[in-house]
Formats: structure tokens, C-alpha cells, sequence
């Protein structure tokens, strides 16, 4: 089986560079190898994320966030004490991005040439109207659609479409206008907790006033809205409100493991009828139940690609029916590392497993393509500006 090209849609790459004073430009070895001996985090030596390994993974694509997060004094997260600071948390992020784009380890893609253009860079070429997902178990054989990568892809920028995690960095609504012209695409309302504009994991409330006054801006800017993190009287909020293209860029499935995180078969059927792509977590807790942090481990486990990621990707797609409404979303290296993800991943090159992964499941190759890219970049053709 040929190795094809990838698009992650969800890496905290600044985050790992500006938090975890992580050089990306290097391997994933040479991280870890200047990472032995710190222990302030428990995923220090643990990373799984660098630009060789992206590219050597094929991973060619993905979208990367900002994220910076507000908290008053009640708040139970570490986090910014005023909204000003938060963002700006998240310039300094984008500062990074752009030093990366300067020596030509990143590509910023704001619109449909550019996609296209970074598309054939990487000797990519998906037909934005040939959307066609056969049954998800269909027999395996049909080889349509196999895209091999050019050569020599271990030179090549790594695209990257910007989003934000969390809107509390966004002190004022003009700022969403500003992030705009920089080149912002996507942005998830919340994030764990209590936001200024939603509620998000492990808290409960709705949008309300601001918040649908941000979706209001969003879909007026024309940023896609990432449902990821949104809390369940929040996501059914924004959802009614918003009428601009949504997905949820790392979200797993509620019925295989019970969290407020995770996403129930409603909202997935309510994200699949909005034509939604729903991108896989790695991180293992959302992946089995009764993960218990720092105790539980990916040996003690058996947490797997081979046998969990699977059943997260089959899911979805046995409710859409198809193979078109799932794709990555690792969140790998987002704030965990090896000690909490399958087993069987050591860094972002195993994404390549995948392919034999599914094609054990009985997905044929149009199906795994669809998966592993097509879906995320059919969604960008429709959806990003001209
Ligand atoms: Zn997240």
C-alpha cells in the first residue's frame, strides 16, 4: 500500500514551541534528547511531534492552533488573569508561525489558491466534487484515488491553516477582524472550563449574548466554527446560531467512552447533516474508558491505533454510512505525550500505520484516503476564501 498524504487537523505546534520551548525544527529524537532529565511536565522526553518527523510522516498538512486561556480568581485551570494578556499569549504564538513560514518550514494556507497551490507542491491533487465514500466495511481492493506524494518531501513547507482553541484571548470583537487579515480560519469558543464566550469541557452553560454575538462576527468573517470543546448546552447553541461551515477538529465518540468531551450520537448525527468532518483524538483517555492520568500507562492498557483509533474512525463512519465525514485530528504532543497515547505510535510517523490499519477493517483505499485527507481538504476547497 502506498503512503499517502496526511492532513492533522489539530496540532498545538506553538503551544509546543512558546510553552514547552520546543524547537520543531529539530527531530523528535533530538527533543527528546534535550528534554532527558527536566521533569516539570509530565510529558517531558515524550513529545511526538517535529517538522522531520511531519514529513516523513507525509503529513503535509494541518491546522494549527493559538490557544491562550482567561481565568477570574474562581476559575479551576491555570490560565491568563486579564483577556488582553491572553492574546497577547496568542501574538506570540503567531510570531513564531511566522518566523517558521520565513525559513520555510511552514506555509500559511488562508485561501483556495493557496491550498491548491501547497496541494501541488506536495504533488497532491483531490477532485473538490468527487465526494464519493463507499458503505465504511466495504470490501477492501479498489485502488481510485491513490495519491503518491513527490518526491523529495522531506524539503517541503508543512501547510497550515490557523485556528484558535478557546475565544478568550478575543478581548474585543474587533479582534476577530484583526485575526482575520492574519490569516485566522477556524476557532473553537471554549476550551476546558468556563469561557468568556462559551462553556467547554467539564462545565455546563450556554453561549448566550456574547457568545452568539462572536458566532454572529465568525459568520460574517466567514472563520469556520470548530464545535470541539463546546459543552452540550453550548454546542446545541452555537450550532442553531451559527449558519457558517462547522467541524470538530479532535473529538472522539461518547458511546465508547462516556465523558462530557466526547461527542454522543445526536451531535454526531447533527454534525454530520451540517457536513462536518469529525477528526480523530489520540490522546488516550478519550480513546478507552477508565483511563486514570499518570497511572494508567499504554502498556498497562493495551490503548492502541491498531485496535482504538480504529473503533472511533468506524464509528463515525458507520453512523454517516460513508467514509466521508472522519479524519485526523491527532492533538498529539497537546500536552501529553508517548506516556498517553497508543501504544503503538511512538511519533507522528506512525500516522502512516493507519492505512493497514483500516485496510484490516475492510476499508477500501478510496475509503482510507478519504480518512487520512481527502474529507479535511474537500472541506477547506469548499469552505475557505477565494
Ligand atoms: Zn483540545
Amino acid at each position: 500500500m502506498t503512503s499517502p498524504f496526511i492532513v492533522d487537523a489539530h496540532l498545538d505546534l506553538s503551544m509546543n514551541a512558546m510553552e514547552w520551548n520546543r524547537d520543531l525544527t529539530q527531530s523528535v529524537d533530538s527533543i527528546r534528547e534535550r528534554e532527558s532529565g527536566m521533569n516539570d511536565k509530565p510529558d517531558r522526553g515524550n513529545g511526538t511531534v517535529a517538522f522531520p518527523d511531519m514529513r516523513r510522516g507525509k503529513v503535509g498538512l494541518c491546522v494549527a492552533t493559538q490557544i491562550a486561556r482567561y481565568v477570574d480568581r474562581n476559575h479551576f485551570l491555570p490560565g491568563w488573569h486579564s483577556q488582553e494578556q491572553a492574546w497577547a499569549q496568542t501574538q506570540g504564538q503567531l510570531a513564531w508561525y511566522k518566523a517558521m513560514e520565513a525559513r520555510g518550514e511552514m506555509r500559511s494556507i488562508k485561501n483556495k489558491s493557496e491550498l491548491e497551490a501547497h496541494l501541488s507542491l506536495w504533488g497532491v491533487s483531490v477532485d473538490p466534487a468527487a465526494a464519493t465514500g463507499s458503505t465504511a466495511g466495504a470490501k477492501p481492493g479498489s485502488t481510485a484515488g491513490a495519491n503518491p506524494v513527490a518526491t523529495g518531501e522531506d524539503r517541503l513547507p508543512i501547510g497550515y491553516v490557523l485556528s484558535l482553541e478557546g475565544a478568550d484571548s478575543i478581548y474585543d470583537l474587533s479582534c476577530l477582524e484583526t485575526a482575520f487579515a492574519y490569516g485566522l480560519r477556524a476557532l473553537g469558543p471554549a476550551h476546558y472550563g468556563p469561557g468568556v464566550y462559551a462553556f467547554g469541557t467539564d462545565s455546563i452553560g450556554p453561549m448566550g449574548q456574547k457568545g452568539r454575538a462572536l458566532l454572529n462576527e465568525m459568520e460574517r468573517l466567514g472563520i469556520i466554527l470548530d464545535a470541539t470543546h463546546l459543552c452540550d448546552e453550548s454546542f446545541w447553541e452555537a450550532l442553531e446560531h451559527f449558519h457558517g461551515p462547522v467541524w470538530a477538529s479532535h473529538h472522539n465518540v461518547r458511546a465508547l467512552v462516556p465523558h462530557n468531551r466526547q461527542l454522543s450520537h445526536e451531535m454526531i448525527r447533527a454534525l454530520i447533516h451540517r457536513g462536518a468532518v469529525i477528526g480523530t483524538a489520540f490522546d488516550a483517555w478519550m480513546l478507552i474508558p477508565g483511563w486514570q492520568r499518570g497511572i494508567s500507562t499504554p502498556q498497562s492498557t493495551g490503548v492502541s491505533m491498531h485496535q482504538h483509533i480504529a473503533d472511533h474512525i468506524d464509528a463515525i463512519c458507520q453512523l454517516a454510512g460513508n467514509s466521508l465525514h472522519s479524519g485526523i485530528g491527532s492533538d498529539l504532543d497537546g500536552a501529553f505525550g508517548t506516556e498517553q497515547s497508543p501504544g503503538d505510535l511512538d511519533t507522528i510517523v506512525d500516522l502512516q500505520k493507519l492505512p493497514d490499519i483500516l485496510s484490516g477493517r475492510g476499508y477500501n483505499q478510496g475509503d482510507i484516503d478519504n480518512i487520512l485527507y481527502k474529507n479535511w481538504i474537500r472541506f477547506l476547497q469548499k469552505n475557505l476564501p477565494e
